[in-house]
Order: C-alpha cells, then structure tokens, then sequence
C-alpha cells in the first residue's frame, strides 16, 4: 500500500477545508487537501458569500478576481407573509460603515475554484481530487497520525502532523473523531429547484411565509435558486400530490408569473435535502481538529454556513500556521504528537459563534418555520414586529449579525505570503 506524508492533511475540500489549506500554505506549511468527488460542481452547495468572507478575500488581494464570479449582490433583505412585509431592511443600513455592505452571490464551485487556483501558486499546497478519506490512522496510544484514502482505485496511507476533518456534516470521519454529536433535530427539510427569473419578479433574497408552509428565492442572476420548506420526513408526501400541487403552493408563495411557475415540468428537477442542526461536543483530540460544518453542522437558516465554516478556517490557520511550520522543520515530527493545547483553543474560539447562531436558527425554526408549517403567524412581539417591518435598530442590528455574523476573524500575519508571527495569539 503507498504511503505518503505531509505536514498537514485535509479530509474535505468545502469551504473550511480549502480556505485552511491555502492559508496555511501560504504560510509555507505542507498541506495536502483531500476532496472525495472530482470537482466542485453540485448545484446544492449555498452560494452566499457575507461581508465577512469579503473582507477576508480582500485581505488575500482576490477582491478583483472575486468580484469576476460574482453573479448578484443581495442589497435587501425581505420576509414576507400572508398579510404582506414582515421585515424590510436594506443591508447597507446595517453595514454601519462597513465597505462591505451586501451579500454578494456567487456559485460555491466558482469560488471554490478560485481559491484552489490560488493556493495551487503555493509549492506547499497540494489537493486529490477524487480522493475519499476513508479512515483515520491512530497509532499505539491511539493519537491521530493521518488518514487512510482512495483515489483512483488505490488506497494511500499517509501520514502527518495534523489531520483536519473538514468534510462536512455527513461523513463517516465524524463518528471516527470518537466525539459525541448533539442532535438539535430541524424541523424542516428543503426541496431545492429552480426558476427562471425576469425582472418584474423581485430581486435579492425572497423570504415567504405562507399558509402551512415557506420558501426562499434567492436571485441568481438569469434564474431563482428556490428552496421550499417542508416538514422534516414529508418529502414522499410532497412528492405523492404531485406536480400540478407544487406549483400551485409554489405559485401562492412566491406570486411569480404564471409561465415561471409553470417552467417546472417534472419532480426530477426537485432535489430534496435534508437539513441537519448539530455540534460536535469536542472538536479535537491528539493529532486531530474538526472544523467547519463536521464540528457544527448549520441549519440554511440565514445561509450563514459558508461564513461560518471559513470563519474556522482563519482561526484555524492564526493559531496553527506558526506551530505547524515550526514541526515541518523538526526531523522527528511523526514521532511526535501536535500538542494539543491549541486545538482547543480552537474550539473554545469558534464553539460560541457556532453555538449563538445555532441558537438563533433555532429560534427561528421554533417562531417561524415551525409556525409556518402550521398555519400560523410567526411569534414576534408587536413592537419589535413594528420595528422589523419598518427596518428600525433591532432590524439592523439582526441585519448586521446575519451579514457579518458573530466574532468575525481577521487573517493574522499570512495573508500576504510565507511570513507568520513566531508565537500564535
Ligand atoms: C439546503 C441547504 C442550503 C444551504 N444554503 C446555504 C447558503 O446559501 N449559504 C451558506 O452560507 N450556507 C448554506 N448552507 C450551509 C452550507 O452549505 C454549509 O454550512 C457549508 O458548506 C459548510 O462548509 P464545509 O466546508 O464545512 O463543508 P462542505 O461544504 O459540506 O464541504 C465538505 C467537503 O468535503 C468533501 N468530503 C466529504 N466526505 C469526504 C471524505 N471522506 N473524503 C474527502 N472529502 C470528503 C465533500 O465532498 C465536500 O466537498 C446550506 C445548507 C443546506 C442544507
């Protein structure tokens, strides 16, 4: 069996694994990213990308190539009901000063792509396509020491320094890390299609509550990526009405033309996805950190997971960079195992944000969408429904969190090439 070594292996090339991977080898560190399917393109990869994350491919000089994937800027956010606005806030109001004051959206593999052809000007990145992380490697004391993988029909053993689980929140890996997983159970799960979109349609991101049921539009450009709510486990009830009672709900929630609605012509074109809501309770252990949706799998309320998971990935690289580069040049490091004080403060840096927007999706779920789906109003007290509607302080404020979430990460000391600071923060 071939093996292999680096200094720091990436199980997922989403957007944790690979915005990791480029930091760190921008920083000089061996990184080699492995990314189960042959490209990036699946069409139910959120595409959202916040203020935050702009900010951050600022820091790295991509904003001008960023900015040639970029298919629309959400600039308002709306949610609507039966009886009309719920809440109407104009980003920009909420960016407080910021530049960077829209969500801007791009296709997922658009950007995935950019940022693999960035850090492929690194000699010290390096990503398999097509290579399935099957199996963790432990050694004697049962500490991480690399990962077991296939691609191209032969399985590699490679080792390293530290292995990173960031392949998302169905992997078999979670269950390998030996850490328990909090099920905070959604409620809902999404149908996902699409629609054409002319202009008399609306635009940005559409949020509609309806009589029994809710969906999203979100404006990408020539057509709306849609994605309608259902409850949890009814997706073969949906399925068994029809066609023709999806686009009647379809056509009642979203109010687009007719010949829109009617441009779905079969159910094949409904993907259903099943959403998850759920945390790791410990995100490391010797040899090995858990990031990105594998740690804290993120209901699509607010479309915040990307930004979350890239969000670990900075904190990640700030703490990481130096020790790793510091190991790479020890000839005795696999004897070694990476200290484990850091991976925790990880955890403890990134657990509250997950932790807080979680607890805010699943309010979410409990006040709207739950409601939603049984015929009733969302529950918001009246004067802040007041405020909501006229896009007053608390509506910017939630505008503000929802656009650059909680404690945002700057990139420290990498982003301009192989130059780190000594000790990490
Ligand atoms: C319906 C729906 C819509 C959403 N919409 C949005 C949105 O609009 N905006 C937003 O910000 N978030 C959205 N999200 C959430 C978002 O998709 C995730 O939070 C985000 O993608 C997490 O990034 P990640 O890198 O941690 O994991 P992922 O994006 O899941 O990436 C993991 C990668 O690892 C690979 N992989 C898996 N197993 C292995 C293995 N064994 N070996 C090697 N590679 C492996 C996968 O192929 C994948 O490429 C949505 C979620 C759902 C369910």
């Amino acid at each position: 069996m071939p093996a292999e070594s680096t200094t720091c292996l990436i199980a997922g090339g989403g957007p944790a694994g690979i915005v990791l991977g480029l930091l760190l080898a921008r920083a000089g560190v061996d990184v080699h990213v492995l990314e189960k399917h042959d490209d990036f393109l699946r069409d139910f990869r959120g595409d959202t990308v916040h203020p935050t994350t702009q900010a951050l491919l600022d820091q790295l000089g991509l904003t001008e190539e960023f900015a040639s994937i970029v298919r629309g800027r959400i600039r308002e956010v709306e949610m609507s009901g039966p009886d009309g606005v719920l809440m109407r806030v104009p980003l920009a109001r909420a960016a407080f000063g910021s530049r960077f004051d829209d969500i801007a959206l791009a296709p997922q593999w658009d950007l995935l792509d950019l940022l693999v052809r960035e850090g492929s000007r690194q000699a010290s990145f390096r990503i398999t396509m097509g290579a399935d992380a099957r199996h963790l490697l432990r050694n004697r004391r049962g500490d991480v020491v690399g990962a077991e993988y296939v691609a191209d029909g032969e399985t590699v053993r490679e080792r390293a320094v530290l292995t990173v689980v960031a392949a998302g929140r169905r992997t078999e890996l979670r269950i390998e890390t030996g850490s328990s997983v909090r099920d905070l159970r959604a409620p809902m799960d999404v149908l996902w299609l699409r629609l054409p979109r002319s202009d008399g349609d609306g635009a940005g991101l559409l949020v509609r509550l309806g009589d029994g049921d809710m969906a999203i539009a979100i404006d990408r450009g020539d057509y709306w990526q849609v994605a309608y709510l259902i409850p949890a486990g009814t997706d073969a009830d949906v399925r068994a009405a029809g066609l023709e009672a999806l686009r009647d709900r379809l056509g009642a929630l979203l109010r687009f033309p007719d010949a829109t609605i009617r441009s779905l012509s079969d159910l094949d074109e409904v993907k259903t996805l099943r959403v998850g809501l759920d945390r790791l309770e410990r995100w490391w252990s010797a040899g090995l950190l858990v990031i990105g949706d594998a740690a804290h799998t993120m209901s699509p309320v607010g479309g915040v997971g990307i930004n979350l998971a890239v969000q670990d990935a900075v904190a990640s690289a700030n703490v990481l960079a130096p020790l790793l580069l510091r190991a790479q040049e020890d000839p005795a490091r696999f004897e070694k195992t990476f200290t484990t004080a850091p991976l925790a403060r990880i955890q403890r840096r990134r657990a509250f944000p997950a932790r807080v927007t979680q607890a805010v999706q699943r309010l979410v779920h409990r006040r709207v969408i739950e409601r939603a789906f049984a015929n009733r109003g969302p529950r918001i007290p009246f004067l802040l429904a007041a405020d909501l509607r006229h896009g007053g302080l608390v509506a910017r404020l939630a505008a503000r969190a929802l656009a650059w979430g909680i404690r945002p990460e700057r990139i420290r000391g990498i982003a301009g090439g192989p130059t780190v600071r000594r000790h990490p923060r």
